[in-house]
């Protein structure tokens, strides 16, 4: 750091509010340019790849700066927010020209990734949430608010597993924080969700924010919120008048499934690629309106757990699909809607322009035409939603009358404004378009009077109106009455009294109109900010009907149908069911349907077949036809018949990868416990393949001690694949446990999967038909064959073997295998009493 009294006043300027912005870049406002010094300059000038500079290049200690012209700051600012950094604007807060001395400067904004308003690297589907947390006695308050779209939320969570979740449902950037999270919980929400944290202290208390929290009743949600706002007007200093009044949520309304599951499933994000394509999200998303594509995607992290609230949208599902017309007009409607939430949210911001509002009020122009389509097929299940579809008439005849359809993005620079809105705006537009057909007129006098074919009037910004005559012509000037202005290489440029007088009126016209076009833009503005609250509910209001006309084009197009769904029922059947997304993936034709059938006697479903046979897509089509179940979707199937799930857990292959630095095992682990713990028997428990990370034992013991587990004590809908053969004889000893299994016939000594659930155990392990398909040595097969078969016959396995000690080792291992399971009463017996929650793998394999 510099030596203070170097220091020239702006650099002790600059320091001063440095100093209060230390994570964040400073943007010093210094003429034209944003400047940056020390630290920050030698960062950006890497990040955003600008020369780096300095301010006293002769001194013995140069001061490290580099610059970014204003007018382009924004893709800069965009670039470092992205990459998760903050920002400071410092603007000049004083008119130079009338200062003595140093400027006053002020920070007017602090952006960061969670408060970005209008950054192109904000996606229009995506919403942009910031978050406060804060703790007590291990309950936490969470509140978040969306900048751009005024959605403030707020919910208590009870533990860490479900802050982490709801957290990470948010897909949170930015976490604002008192002192009182502790490290490792800190540490955890960093890994998890690649989160920036902030810092806020204090909650403070102001009129505004009491009204914002007028609702709420518990004391976290009133100090989460408090803190988001106290954050949020620290940071943005300005109004927050399109922030929306405090809603408290209950996590427990919805259908909870914890971030792996979310994950493993795919709703909303690719696995493999991070991205929407593959996942239902890209299937459903036939939205036409951003905030559309926002909702369906809140829609999906919260299905519906209450019976009316899924019944409520399926009727109005059914009624769009039954107008089949109304639907594609709908829709066409619905493209000329902009994104309603965001532009309110910018006019109560006041970063609207004159463009902004036109598309405001051709948004609001199609409401009547929504209206009226939903009317005309409404029997009653859209009461409710019309009370909030409400044309703001008013607002449009206001722009109409008031903005220029054809207005420039600058509100400084006139033209926003339409002709006959205000009578003095008229009145100065009338002198300056006077005064230019004044100006033409004069010409033509001037030209006669003098005989110069050439004289022209014309106009410069420094030099203001002129007449110009070429110098071979200045002899016919009359004496006297020309003043000379300005000399150019072959012309000379004249004023007369009478000009300069018009030159007056015309500038001063000019000038005041367009200050005036400015006040009243501000009105305009001001009058529509008043409705703020409106238009939010009006933005809602169309988003929930163009996610409904998207289930309704979806259910349509792939020919889903509309399930039954009962609150505490135990009975499921889903007949030909389909995977949606593979199903659209690879065409309905080739699709194999497979029914599931489940009730209060059958809990449990025992998968087993070869790999890539199917199993783990058809545990995922389950878990997705319940998702579009509750979310008021129909389903992938010819018929379903559903329970309404409290909650989904899973553990599902190919999220293989570390996650968090943590083993693979361990992750299996982890899920399994998750469902364990919390699963009740309204829950969904899918399971594949639990327990390969592991030794084969370990892994088994496992797998065979939570399958007993849930069969005796949680009691959820479970869906559990395996190919561990022997557990398929467990159907013995646990009534509710089916076995069904992967179909797969042998053709000329190939293996066909047929992808088709069938009941029972599979009966033959077709993993060396799939080593001879991957080519492995046709000798080694042989053997694998002979061994296979020794173990069918429980025989032992045959002494002779000729190959690498390596095989023989397998063969022992598999022959004590077996061994181990026919004993299986004294092994059930004994994994019976082991308590599972309690035990590392270790003890599992030891206690074996
Ligand atoms: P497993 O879990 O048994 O290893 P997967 O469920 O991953 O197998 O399925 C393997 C592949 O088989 C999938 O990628 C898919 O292309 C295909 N498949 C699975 N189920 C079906 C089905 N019902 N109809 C058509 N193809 C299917």
């Amino acid at each position: 750091m510099p030596q203070k009294t170097k220091n020239t006043p702006m650099m002790e300027q600059y320091l001063a509010i440095k100093e209060q912005y230390q994570d964040a870049f400073l943007f010093y406002r210094l003429g034209d340019f944003y400047e940056m010094f020390y630290e920050d300059a030698i960062n950006a000038s890497q990040l955003l790849e600008l020369t780096l500079t300095s301010r006293n290049r002769n001194a013995d200690d140069p001061i490290p700066m580099c610059g970014i012209p204003h007018h382009a700051a924004q893709g800069y600012i965009d670039t470092l927010i992205e990459k998760g950094y903050k920002v400071a604007i410092c603007e000049q807060v004083e008119d130079p020209k009338t200062t003595k001395g140093m400027v006053k400067r002020e920070v007017v904004q602090l952006i960061t990734p969670g408060t970005v308003m209008n950054s192109k690297g904000l996606e229009s589907k995506d919403n942009n949430y910031l978050t406060a947390v804060v703790e007590a006695d291990g309950h936490f308050g969470l509140a978040y608010v969306d900048l751009s779209t005024g959605e403030l939320k707020t919910a208590v969570l009870n533990d860490e597993d479900g802050l982490i979740n709801e957290a990470s449902a948010l897909q949170t950037k930015e976490m604002v924080l008192g002192s009182d999270l502790s490290e490792s919980l800190q540490e955890t929400l960093k890994n998890r969700l690649n989160v920036i944290f902030s810092e806020q202290k204090e909650a403070e208390e102001n009129a505004e924010f009491n009204f914002l929290t007028s609702e709420l009743t518990e004391a976290l949600e009133i100090e989460a919120t408090g803190k988001l706002l106290t954050y949020l007007t620290a940071t943005q200093k300005r109004s927050l008048a399109h922030i929306q009044k405090a809603v408290e949520y209950q996590p427990d309304h919805f259908l909870k499934m914890d971030h792996y599951s979310k994950f493993n499933l795919e709703l909303t994000q690719s696995i493999r690629t991070g991205l929407k394509k593959g996942t239902l999200l890209w299937l459903l998303d036939e939205t036409k309106t951003a905030m559309g594509g926002r909702l369906l995607k809140q829609w999906l992290d919260r299905p519906l757990i209450q019976e009316k609230l899924i019944q409520a949208r399926q009727k109005m599902v059914q009624s769009l699909l039954n107008a089949y017309f109304e639907r594609v007009d709908l829709q066409a409607t619905l493209t000329k809607v902009y994104d309603l939430e965001r532009l309110a949210g910018r006019v109560a911001f006041g970063n609207v322009n004159g463009r902004d509002l036109i598309q405001l009020k051709t948004s609001l122009e199609q409401v009547p035409l929504v209206r009226e389509l939903i009317v005309g097929i409404n029997q009653g299940e859209w009461n409710d939603l019309l009370l909030d579809l409400n044309p703001a008439e008013d607002i449009v005849e206001l722009i109409d009358q008031a903005i220029n359809e054809e207005a420039p993005l600058a509100i400084t620079e006139g033209n926003v404004i339409k002709d006959n809105y205000n009578a003095k705006l008229d009145e100065y537009r009338d002198a300056m378009r006077h005064g230019k057909q004044w100006l033409a007129e004069l010409e033509a006098k001037e030209r006669q009077e003098t005989g110069i074919k050439t004289l022209k009037v014309g106009f410069n910004r420094v030099f203001g109106y002129y007449i110009e005559v070429t110098k071979s012509n200045l002899a016919n000037l009359a004496e006297g009455k020309y003043e000379r202005k300005q000399t150019l290489a072959n012309a000379e440029r004249f004023i007369t009294p009478e000009l300069k007088e018009m030159e007056t009126l015309i500038l001063e016209a000019e000038e005041k109109s367009v200050d005036l076009e400015y006040q009243l833009f501000l009105e305009v503005r001001e009058k529509v900010k008043a409705n703020i609250e409106r238009l939010q509910k009006l933005a809602k209001t169309i988003s929930a009907v163009d996610v409904l006309q998207a289930f309704a084009t979806v259910s349509e197009r792939y020919q889903y149908v509309r399930p039954t769904l009962k609150s505490n029922s135990k009975d499921l059947h889903i007949v030909e069911g389909r995977h949606p997304v593979v199903e659209k993936v690879l065409g309905h034709q080739e699709y194999i349907p497979n029914s599931v059938h489940m009730n209060k006697e059958n809990i449990i479903l025992l998968i087993t077949g070869p790999n890539m046979s199917g199993k783990s897509t058809y545990m995922r089509q389950l878990a997705l036809t319940v998702v579009m179940a509750q979310i008021g979707c129909f389903v992938p199937a010819e018929s379903a018949e559903l329970p309404i799930f409290d909650q989904i857990f899973t553990r599902i292959g190919a999220s293989d990868d570390l996650i968090a630095g943590q083993s693979t095992f361990m992750v299996e682990m982890m899920e399994a416990n998750q469902a364990l713990r919390h699963a009740t028997p309204n829950s969904l428990i899918l399971f594949d393949e639990l327990g390969r990370g592991t030794a084969t034992y370990d892994g088994m013991a496992l797998a065979q001690a939570i399958i007993e587990y849930i069969h005796r004590e949680v009691k959820a809908k479970t869906l559990f694949s395996t190919h561990y053969h022997e557990l398929t004889v467990l159907d013995e000893n646990l009534s509710g446990l089916k076995n069904v299994h992967v179909g797969a016939v042998e053709k000329n000594g190939e293996v066909v999967f047929l992808h088709k659930m069938m009941d029972g155990p599979a009966d033959k392990s077709y993993g060396i038909h799939v080593a001879k398909i991957a080519g492995l040595p046709s000798p080694l097969l042989e053997r694998a064959a002979t061994i296979l078969s020794a173990l069918e016959s429980e025989e032992q396995p045959a002494k002779t073997v000729e190959y690498k000690d390596e095989i023989k080792e397998d063969t022992e291992q598999l022959s004590l295998f077996k061994e181990v399971s026919t004993d299986e009463i004294s092994v059930i017996d004994t994994l019976k009493k082991m308590n599972l929650l309690e035990m590392t793998p270790m003890d599992a394999l030891n206690k074996l």
